[in-house]
Formats: C-alpha cells, structure tokens, sequence
C-alpha cells in the first residue's frame, strides 16, 4: 500500500471476518488510522450528535434492542445456504414490509429490496447485509444460549446485519426521521463461497444511481473495510487416453503426472507482498486405480491480491505454467494426446475506497463520537462490487462481540450491541443527511450507463 502522507501506517491485520469462502477471511492489509477529518464531515456529525430528535432516535435503538435480538434468533433458525436462500429471504421481506417498506420485494437474483425515501433531489446509499451463509443445507441452525452467548452457525455473520438493518427501519420509521438521501435497503444473496457475489453484481447491475454503499458484517467497534481483495479460482482438468501401468507404458502421458509437473511450476511463481498477492493449489483428485496410467485429474486453484493488476499477472503465469507442464508431458512420451482445461469457478472483482474519501472519514469520524478508535481493514466482501466500479463503499459493524465465523461454533454476545447499531446508525445518517439537521455528506455521482 503506498504510503499516505496524511496517514499514519500501523502493521495490524484486519480483524473482520467474511466472506470469500474461507473461514475467518483476512487479508495482510495494512491499516491506516485517519488523524483528520474534512471540516464539513466534522460538521455534519456534531449536528446530529447534537440533535435532541436524533438522541431520541439513538434512544428507540437501545430500547429496541431486545425486539432486535428475537429478529436475530428468528432469521438465524432459517438456514440459508448459498444459492438456497430463499426461505429467508422471504421471511426477511415479510418484516420489511411489516416495518413499513410495503413495496419492498425479492428481485429476480434472489435479493430483498426496499427503497426508503429521503426527501429528494440527495444521494442515494445502498445499506446492506447478507442473506446466505457458507452452512450446507441440514446444519443444526438452532440458537442456543450459554454463558451470555448465543451460539448458532451464521448467527454473527451475517444475520445480526439483517436485524440491525430492520431495527434501523423501525426506528427511522416509529421517530418518522426523514432522510435527505434515498436508503435502498438491501438483504442480498451470493456472498459467500462460490455465490461470487452474485447478488450484489445483480444489485450494481439493476440499479445505476447508487452513489454509495454501507454494508454491515461483523467487525470489532470501529472497524471500517476500505479494500476489497480480489480473487479468481479455478478449476483445472487434465485429460488424457489413460491406460495400463505395465501395458501401456512409453504410449500414452499421464493426466496425473502432468499435473505434477504443473503443480511444481505453480509452486515457484512469485508474488508481491504489497499489494498482497497470494496463490494456492487448494484441492486435488483423479486417477482411476494404482495400477492405471491416469486418464484424468483436476486441482483448484485460488489466486487473490488486494489488487487487480497483479492478481491478473500471477493469473497468467499460473495459466502458462498449466501450459508448459502439458507440453513437458507431452514431449516425455513424445505424444500429444495429454491436454489441459481450466474453467473459471470464482470470479470476485477487487478495489478499494481511498482512506480519505468522505464515506471513509464519515465512518471515522461517527466512530469517534462513540469513543472508538477506526481501524481500515480489508477483506473480500460484497463491497468488491462497487469498489470495482469505483463507487465509495465501506464495511463496518453492527455492534456485538463476534466469532467463530464460518464454524459450527459461530457465536455473538449481544452484550450493549445496540451501541454498535447506533454507531453504524450515525455514520449512514451523516453520508443520506436528515432533514432540519444535516446536509448529506455522500455525493451524488452521474447515473452509470449500463
Ligand atoms: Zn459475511
């Protein structure tokens, strides 16, 4: 990461928590801890942290903590895999609608949206959280409670964002507190794994007139998600005639060993620690017996970087590798019968919102009013969509301790929680701005072309 002069660099790695498929997701980014903020970002959230109407708002977020929490329980007990969505997405809808976003529906992706109005002619601002979790259908989802923890796959990641969100409609709505900006409330799908982030692309694609997004995850307090690291995954098959080990040898290649020969290219290939660039071969099969000379087998490969350029060169020499180790094959045996395919299995665009973006500084400067600290971090969430298309996006949190992302022992502490919701709470505000007593931070871009 360049060095920022406004910015002081500290070596900590991200403690936020998602997506991409793999548990406890974290990249190596480096934070930075913004010291300023712009004076009209500073401005704007003394306003409202002054405002009498938004401490009454702040107030019916502690007070609708509990409710919240049943939502959280409820939502949790509908298990949600990837591409099975649906069952919570209709039961998430049904409460949107009930807190007053009656034309609220359920998109042709598989998405919940509903729009909330501001009082026109301001920003519009995507808020989100994820419907799917990375759990397979048949997972005990049932939510226990021990030791002041709540304890239910998916319960942290991502359903308290989905109750949070609710919570802020009920609140918004019950204190009849008017935006300036559009919310489009969204509880999306494809998230995790290979869901590829199906649903926002589908989101990005759908509506061209977002001009910024927040979307909640689990996050330690004042945890703010600037970077969205890229990934291509792979699936790579190698075919040949196959045959017997005695019978056949000195005719035919072997699928398996040219996929060694492959494998042992890829292992040398080097990447940049800045941006942080890595690479894997994650799994392999194939064969068919001892004493076969192997017909087939296939490997799949994760390639990541915090940025796009160098994913895409390591991309190319992984590819070329694949290439090279066939022709080796190939030519040992002087045949041409060994080939190689390879089939794109994950597909997540990468980006980042610079730290001194006012959407950045936004969060920064809410955290501060909570007494919280900002650290950036990085991770791949469904923010690499409009960081991608060059739209402001962050992540932050929804209050409540967290853990055990992506494990059968997932686990929240719903503990003072609220303060997170509020917290988040504030920070969307100042970006959409409130009637009689902000102006909305978040600038409006021109609509996108589809
Ligand atoms: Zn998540």
């Amino acid at each position: 990461m360049p060095h920022r002069a406004s910015f002081r660099l500290a070596p900590i790695v991200l403690a936020l928590a998602c997506a991409a498929g793999i548990a406890n997701a974290q990249t190596g980014a480096v934070t930075a801890t913004p010291t300023q903020v712009r004076p009209e970002v500073d401005k704007a959230y003394t306003q409202l942290m002054g405002a009498p109407a938004i401490q009454k708002l702040l107030d019916a977020v502690k007070a609708d903590h509990d409710r919240a929490v049943e939502d959280l329980k409820m939502l949790t007990e509908i298990e949600a895999p990837p591409f099975k969505e649906q069952k919570r997405a209709e039961a998430f809808l049904a409460r949107m609608k009930a807190l007053g976003l009656a034309d609220a529906k359920i998109d042709a992706e598989g998405n919940v949206v509903g729009l909330r109005k501001g009082t026109g002619n301001g920003p519009k601002l995507l808020i989100s959280a994820h419907l799917d979790t990375v759990f397979p259908a048949g997972t005990d989802v049932k939510v226990k409670e021990r030791d002041g923890k709540l304890y239910a796959p998916g319960i942290s990641d991502d359903t308290r964002g989905l109750s949070v969100l609710l919570s802020w409609l009920k609140v918004l709505n019950d204190n009849k507190v008017q935006t300036v900006g559009d919310l489009l409330i969204v509880g999306n799908v494809g998230e995790e794994e290979l869901g590829n982030l199906r649903g926002m692309k589908a989101i990005f694609r759908n509506h061209l007139d977002i001009d910024g997004m927040v979307g909640l995850e689990p996050a330690a307090d004042g945890t703010v998600l600037m970077l969205g690291t890229g990934s291509h995954r792979y699936e790579v098959t190698f075919k040949g005639p196959g045959g017997h080990s005695f019978g056949a040898f000195g005719q035919v290649p072997s699928a398996i060993h040219g996929m060694g020969r492959a494998i042992a290219k890829i292992a040398e290939v080097r990447t940049p620690s800045f941006p942080k660039t890595t690479f894997t071969v994650g799994t392999v099969g194939g064969g068919t017996s001892v004493n076969t000379i192997a017909p087939d087998a296939r490997m799949a490969i994760d390639i990541r970087s915090d940025e796009m350029a160098p994913l895409l060169e390591t991309e190319k020499k992984i590819l070329a590798a694949i290439d090279e180790a066939v022709a080796e094959e190939n030519k040992r045996w002087n045949v041409t019968t060994l080939s190689a395919s390879n089939k794109l299995i994950g597909d997540r665009p990468g980006g980042r919102t610079q730290s001194d973006t006012v959407i950045v500084e936004a969060a920064t400067r809410s955290n501060t009013a909570f007494g919280h600290k900002t650290l950036l971090s990085g991770a791949s969430t469904d923010a690499n969509v409009p960081m991608s298309l060059g739209i402001p996006a962050i992540i932050i949190g929804a209050g409540g301790k967290t853990g055990g992302f992506h494990a059968l022992s997932e686990w929240i502490d719903v503990t003072d929680a609220w303060k997170g919701a509020q917290n988040s709470l504030v920070t969307v505000l100042g970006l959409v701005g409130v009637q009689g007593t902000s102006a909305p931070l978040l600038e409006k871009r021109a609509p996108r072309r589809d």
